[in-house]
């Protein structure tokens, strides 16, 4: 009887030591890896000092066989689970993925934009990074956005994804919330953002309206950032 209760102890011991191994590992690749790490180190304390207590009590057997098996599976989720919802890890956890895969579902359309970043910096431009959107300005960015677009006179700035073209600094800080409207609308559409965007503008050019102004996808972004 007594060997048995003893080797029951001690598989759950062996099972919840060898768990707070397995979880710092997972957890090494997301932001609050150390939070994470201090958790399972403050497990593995627990259950050494409580089988030190059991051995040095002498073991008695069933007190401490029926103590242990009930302690450990309770104990060790909700103190795993209570630090990282406390040091706010699983939240970031998933909130970055949230994040990754809108990039993901953008980037096509941002990568129509992207290439433009080298040509502007040795034309002369600059590119700049705000608030998680890549700015390319000037050099051949301005000379596209004068002469390469539909609109008379040209565009002062452009969104494609996550890329947003100005002809200059200053446009960019002028149209910023604007171009920002339309850095969400392509993160909804994703890589149909520009069809879609050229389908509203022949809607617009079909109902004798004008292509830029009645295009829907402006109509928001002058309604939210006039
Ligand atoms: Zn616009």
């Amino acid at each position: 009887m007594w060997i048995t209760l003893l080797s029951h102890t001690q598989v759950h011991y062996a099972n919840e030591v060898v768990s707070s191994f397995i979880g710092p590992h997972v957890w090494t690749r997301c932001e609050q890896a150390r939070v994470a790490a201090a958790g399972n180190s403050a497990v593995r304390g627990h259950a050494k000092r409580t089988a030190w207590r059991a051995w040095s009590e002498g073991f008695d057997g069933a007190s401490h066989a029926r103590a242990l098996p009930i302690t450990y599976p309770r104990l060790v989720p909700i103190r795993l689970s209570s630090a990282l919802r406390r040091s706010g890890a699983i939240t970031l956890h998933r909130r970055t993925m949230k994040r990754l895969l809108v990039y993901l579902w953008t980037a096509p359309t941002t990568l129509v934009g992207l290439w433009l970043a080298p040509l502007a910096l040795i034309t002369g431009g600059g590119v700049q990074r705000v608030e998680g959107v890549i700015e390319i300005h000037g050099g051949i960015v301005r000379w596209l956005l004068r002469h390469c677009t539909l609109l008379k006179g040209g565009a002062s700035a452009m969104t494609l994804g996550h890329v947003v073209l100005g002809q200059d600094r200053t446009v960019l800080e002028l149209t910023r919330e604007h171009e920002r409207v339309h850095v969400r609308q392509a993160e909804r559409w994703g890589p149909l953002f520009l069809p879609a965007y050229l389908l509203a503008s022949l809607i617009a050019l079909l109902r004798g309206k004008n292509a830029y102004f009645d295009n829907a996808f402006e109509r928001e972004a002058y309604r939210r950032a006039p």
